[in-house]
């Protein structure tokens, strides 16, 4: 079923069920490389929420959580590359291992930021995991981003954490933009 919001129609992408069978792969992987090492699951707000619960449902092993929040989009459909730092990791990441949950890679220029900004504080590694990944938009490859649960193309989605003007959060699987 399409959804709309304001101005804008979205039909479905990624449905609830096809998302949960992939974060239960992810984890199983996650389990084994960190089984012995205490790492520390660190969500991106506000878009990580969903995703992030899900995952951590699936970790088996022992762990921490922590966030940190971080915007680019301001509201609109496009990024505006200015990224404000809403709030910071409180947690002392020195020697941890640290793995980072994404809700979407679009450019990359955020991941870079955190990626960068967090590597000052001498973690023993940082690892990406992103729910989506759009290769098309691309311009600032982040090493570290390991796992990517799908790829979809460079078009605007909402749902399971995502937002268009705030709403849309809740929807339990993705939309894409009718264009
Ligand atoms: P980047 O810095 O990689 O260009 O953009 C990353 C951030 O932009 C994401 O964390 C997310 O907040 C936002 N973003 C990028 N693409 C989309 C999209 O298709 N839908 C929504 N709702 N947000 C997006």
């Amino acid at each position: 079923m399409n959804i709309k919001i304001a101005d804008l129609e979205f039909e479905p992408l990624i449905s609830a069920e096809t998302i949960l069978a992939r974060t239960k792969e992810i984890a199983a992987q996650l389990n084994i490389d960190y089984a012995d090492k205490a790492p520390i699951f660190v969500g991106v707000l506000n878009g990580c929420f969903m995703f992030m619960a899900d995952l951590l449902r699936q970790i088996n092993i022992p762990c921490e959580v922590a966030f940190t929040k971080l915007s680019s989009y301001h509201g609109g459909i496009t990024t505006t590359r200015r990224i404000r730092d809403d709030f910071d990791l409180l947690v002392d990441i020195t020697n941890r291992h640290v793995v980072l949950v994404e809700d979407i890679v679009d450019t990359g220029n955020t991941l870079d930021y955190l990626v960068a900004k967090l590597s000052h504080r001498k973690p023993a590694s940082i690892t990406v995991c992103a729910l989506l990944l759009k290769p098309d938009a691309i311009e600032y490859p982040v090493e570290e981003l390991k796992h990517v649960a799908f790829n979809i193309p460079n078009e605007f989605v909402i749902g399971y954490g995502l937002d268009y003007l705030e709403m849309g959060r809740n929807l339990d699987g993705i939309y894409k933009r009718v264009v």
